[in-house]
């Protein structure tokens, strides 16, 4: 009998080792891995790019307090704010420290210009932004609150992609609006441009901070070095965790000068190890190769490629697959059928997925995936199709 808390309803494999996009179950198969430990590992498994990183770094220094200046830290700092919107960095372990830290950012900028009740902080209703107290209860979702009251007051929530749900949503106390440019648990669903672009416009007018969670879509993953460029705006606070450490717990809130007034003072916030000399170097390394030139072209041009694939195997299954949703290398194939059966197949037919809601098959190949891993994940899907029919 496991004696691990059973919150988790695991499948019942294995591994023994990762390399690339592929993954060796202790059962002796090879599998397609295009879970990548949920957009974790951006760079696939064993990386030997990050392996040369992670064990130079750990022959010197494992960990020293934020009491003292960290360079490595500071040399990933400089490089995120050069190459982004923010002027300043804060560092975490994880994305839903990332999140939390973002919404704290939000509350002590307006407590710093002397509007402390403007505090509250407006959310898709079932969104995601992790799992401490204060995130689920800013996802507004039932199932992940329940039970852990009392509730945390402070969020207000909309629904997705409807103006009028935001517009109404909105107070005078309103601080921020957090948003996932595409929803990643809930479904791979993309907000439009336009409706970024409103939100952007409506945060100008109402002085409201606006607040992308691009934990999960960020680093790459669609395409561009963060989801909400496609839209063309510019967010004045940004949590990001998973694919910045390519496997390793990192995460970062990005903000704006004008947005980090607040928190730019001695003890307003802190953590024990985030931003250590370890996590410091493995994402320095990470960005190495992600800001090398034609790496995100790259991405957009193989994304292309299976987005263009996948949407033929949806007009040859019009009964089994509604939707082909999602941008760059998150994506989403929305079943009419319950998908967790689908996932099993895949499985079975040794290509890794994973759920997220309204019915879709979550498909995040790493950012390193060849034309071949691709073309076999076309293969196992259609084949998959065919046995589901
Ligand atoms: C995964 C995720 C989080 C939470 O990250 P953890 O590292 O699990 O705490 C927050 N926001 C989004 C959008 C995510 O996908």
């Amino acid at each position: 009998m496991s004696s691990l808390a059973k919150n988790y309803n695991r499948r019942k494999i294995a591994f023994k080792k990762g390399k690339g996009s592929f993954l060796y179950g202790t059962n002796g198969k090879k599998y397609l891995d295009f879970v990548q430990g949920i957009a974790v590992n951006s760079l696939g498994h064993a990386n030997s790019y990050l392996i040369k990183a992670i064990n130079k770094q750990t022959k010197k220094l494992w960990h020293v307090s934020n009491a003292f200046i960290i360079p490595e830290g500071e040399k990933l700092a400089k490089r995120l704010t050069q190459k982004t919107f923010a002027d300043y960095v804060f560092f975490q372990n994880s994305g839903t420290e990332a999140t939390e830290a973002a919404i704290k950012v939000a509350r002590r900028y307006f407590y710093s210009i002397g509007k402390p009740k403007k505090n509250r902080i407006l959310c898709i209703k079932n969104s995601f932004h992790g799992r401490t107290i204060a995130a689920i209860f800013a996802s507004g979702s039932k199932k992940m609150t329940e039970g852990f009251g009392p509730k945390v007051p402070g969020f207000d929530h909309f629904k997705f992609s409807d103006l009028k749900s935001l517009k109404k949503s909105i107070t005078k106390n309103t601080a921020a609006i957090m948003i996932e440019p595409i929803m990643g648990e809930g479904g791979i669903k993309v907000h439009s441009n336009s409706f970024l672009r409103n939100i952007r416009k409506i945060c100008n007018d109402k002085n409201i901070l606006l607040i992308v969670d691009e934990v999960q879509c960020g680093i790459g993953r669609t395409g561009k070095f963060f989801a909400f460029e496609h839209a063309k705006i510019k967010p004045d606070i940004v949590p990001i965790a998973k694919g910045l450490g390519g496997g390793f717990p990192i995460g970062a809130v990005l903000m704006t000068k004008k947005a980090a007034k607040g928190i730019n003072i001695a003890g307003t916030h802190g953590s024990t190890f985030g931003g250590n000399p370890i996590a410091m170097n493995v994402g320095n390394a990470v960005l190495d190769q992600i800001y090398k030139k034609g790496f995100l072209k790259k991405v957009k041009k193989r994304s292309e490629y299976f987005h263009n694939e996948l949407n033929k195997i949806k007009d040859n299954n019009p009964k089994l697959i509604k939707e082909v949703r999602g941008v760059g290398l998150l994506i989403g194939l929305q079943l009419y059928k319950e998908q967790a059966k689908f996932i099993k197949k895949l499985e079975k037919n040794k290509l890794l997925t994973i759920r997220a809601g309204e019915n879709t098959v979550r498909i995040l190949p790493p950012l390193i995936v060849n034309k071949a891993e691709l073309d076999l994940a076309v293969k196992i899907i259609k084949k998959t199709c065919r046995e589901f029919n």
